[in-house]
């Protein structure tokens, strides 16, 4: 039997972790679909009530089959507790709602996905949470930022589109110098590259939508860190507010995460190879990959991430009329804005995740209109190379 305390390897866990057999001696995973759970008697459905008696009450907060995924992505990301959520924004509210009260205050790096910023800026901020934007890379302003009243600091790494790196070490430090949480969106990286619990962070949340998943199947989240703060403070949230997994959706993560160190290898060899050509191309102006040793970060990616990454960001030469050309002359790659598929996708930041961002922001934080995104799948690299020529090569 696969023994929870003997000392695996990630692509182990990734496969083994965090699922027990029924009694119909399954060897693939079984799915839960059940609301509620029976008791054997009236005393025993007081005390798993009661939380006297571990075990399942009720799928809003205890399913057998998001648990197994909670329990899987846990041990891959070395945390003590997992909560699974609805989606990737609900792991982020959940956090929030969980660890913060109106009169507390988080510093964020300002280069985080659109919609949280969206989050933190039109929802949060009206129920008293403050909130200060810096410089993903300065740390000075994240030292400046923090107040007595801080209570997190917020970041993800590498950013999304542009790939700059925050420095993980110096961030936990500049958290436990100040009391306060550092929380660390973790999904570009999945804990195949980085795990930010061992290098200080307090709190790790995924959109399980993405990498996790793999294959653009389904939407989902999690909140990763320890006992108290996941444990009891973020399920206990869940548990009341109900922004849950289904368990359907828990039982295609669960599996995606078997793949999850195979992919995220194949990914990254594509990617720097993707990034690579880029680089060499005539019609290029600039290539952010923090897998290149041209990126300014370079050094710091490669002590913090194992690989770098599987999504490449690019300016061509000319604007937005040059970009859409590159993305309109495609034949396979799709045209959309999720990431983290098998799938080679192309994006147009400007125009699509980064359109409600005021055009003066968005130039400022250098998501100018020649900018496109590549998230690269697991075809042949030959093949998306090809597919990006056919417009690059009309510029
Ligand atoms: C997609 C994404 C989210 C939101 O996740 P959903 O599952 O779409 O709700 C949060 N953070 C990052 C970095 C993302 O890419």
């Amino acid at each position: 039997m696969f023994d929870e305390f003997e000392h695996y390897n990630i692509e182990t866990l990734a496969v083994r972790a965090g699922y027990e057999q029924t009694g119909e001696q399954e060897n693939s995973e079984a799915i839960f679909p059940t609301s509620s759970f029976r008791y054997q008697s009236a005393a025993q459905a007081a005390a798993r009530f009661g939380g006297q008696e571990p075990g399942n009450v009720y799928s809003r907060f205890t399913n057998p089959t998001v648990r197994a995924f909670e329990n899987r992505l846990a041990a891959m990301e070395g945390a003590a507790s997992c909560v699974a959520t609805a989606s990737g924004m609900s792991a982020i509210l959940t956090t929030f709602m969980s660890l913060c009260q109106a009169g507390d205050h988080v510093v964020s790096s300002q280069s985080i996905f659109g919609t949280t910023k969206v989050l933190f800026t039109k929802y949060l901020m009206k129920f008293g949470l403050e909130v200060t934007f810096v410089s993903q890379t300065d740390l000075s302003e994240w030292q400046a930022a923090i107040r007595p009243n801080t209570k997190a600091l917020f970041l993800e790494t590498p950013s999304n589109p542009l790939t700059e790196v925050a420095d993980l070490d110096a961030l936990s430090q500049l958290a436990k110098a100040n009391q306060c949480l550092l929380v660390v969106d973790n999904c570009f990286c999945t804990p195949i590259l980085q795990r930010p619990l061992e290098q200080g962070a307090d709190i790790v949340i995924h959109s399980a939508t993405k990498f996790l998943d793999g294959q653009g199947r389904a939407i989902g989240g999690a909140v990763l860190g320890n006992a108290q703060l996941v444990g009891e403070e973020v399920r206990g949230f869940l548990r009341t507010c109900g922004p849950s997994m289904s368990p359907f959706n828990a039982w295609i993560f669960l599996k995606g995460l078997e793949t999850l160190p195979i992919r995220m290898r194949a990914h990254c060899e594509n990617a720097l190879s993707l990034a690579s050509w880029l680089s060499q191309h005539p019609k290029i102006e600039k290539v952010f990959y923090p897998g290149l040793t041209s990126h300014p970060q370079y050094e710091l990616a490669h002590k913090q991430q194992s690989a770098g990454g599987g999504l490449v960001s690019f300016r061509v030469k000319g604007g937005r009329e040059q970009a859409w050309q590159v993305i309109d002359h495609t034949k396979m790659v799709s045209i959309t804005a999720n990431l983290g598929d098998v799938k080679t996708i192309i994006t147009h930041p400007a125009t699509t995740t980064h359109v409600r961002v005021s055009p003066e922001d968005r130039e400022k934080a250098g998501i100018t209109e020649n900018l496109l995104r590549i998230s690269v799948g697991l075809e042949s690299i030959e093949d998306i190379k090809r597919d990006l020529a056919r417009g690059l090569d009309l510029i």
